[in-house]
Order: C-alpha cells, then structure tokens, then sequence
C-alpha cells in the first residue's frame, strides 16, 4: 500500500504536505508532486494536511492512473523536503475539474 497524489494537485502544490512526510518521499514536477511508491511508509499523516484533498490511499478504487503517474514520474523528478511558495493562482485552481487534461506537465520541478 501507498499514498498517492492526484491530479487535483495540479496548479495547487501548495507543499503543506512534504514538511510532513517523515521520509522524503515527494517529488516536484513543473506543476504537482507526486509520491514515490517504494518510499512511502503509508504513515498518513500527509493525507489531512493537503488543502487540495489531493493525497488518498491507493485502497480506495480508480487511482490506478494516479498510481503509475506517481511511480514513473518520482523516478525521474527530483526529491522535494523543504515547503516552497505556492503559485499565486493556486487558489484558482482548487477544486477544478479535468486538471490533468488541461495543464498536466511531465517536466521536472527545480525539487528543493
Ligand atoms: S499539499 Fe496537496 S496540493 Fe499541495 S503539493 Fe501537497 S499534495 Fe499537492
Ligand atoms: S503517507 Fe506518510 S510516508 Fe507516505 S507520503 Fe504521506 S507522509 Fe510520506
């Protein structure tokens, strides 16, 4: 088991969650974060901290997608601790549907 990030990151990244995570297991994109699969301890204490309701357990059924995002991109995006600035628009995006379709980018974020 893990948790994972979903789309309803995208645009938020507001990094309340990585201050959290007792083992560093987010990873910065472009646009989200993801969590590494094989690092995360399933802890949970990320899931209430995430304004976004972004971070779910991959128990719960249709996160197959998210799951495989999250497990291809932390291997290629680097590690992210420390909590950053949120974009300015993040609060616009909350809560948008389709985010993934509209503005998912699989480029690297500058981690932290
Ligand atoms: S707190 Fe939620 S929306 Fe923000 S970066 Fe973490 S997972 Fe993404
Ligand atoms: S469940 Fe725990 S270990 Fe996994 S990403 Fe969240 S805080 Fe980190």
């Amino acid at each position: 088991m893990t948790y994972v990030v979903t789309d309803a990151c995208i645009r938020c990244k507001y990094m309340d969650c990585v201050e959290v995570c007792p083992v560093d297991c987010f990873y910065e994109g472009e646009n989200m974060l993801v969590i590494n699969p094989n690092e995360c301890i399933d802890c949970g204490v990320c899931e209430p901290e995430c304004p976004a309701e972004a971070i779910l357990p991959d128990t719960e059924s249709g996160l197959e997608k998210w799951l495989e995002l999250n497990r291809t991109y932390s291997e290629q995006w680097p590690n992210i601790t420390q909590k950053g600035d949120a974009p300015a628009d993040a609060d616009a995006h909350k809560g948008e549907s389709d985010k993934f379709d509209k503005y998912f980018s699989a480029e690297p974020g500058k981690g932290s």
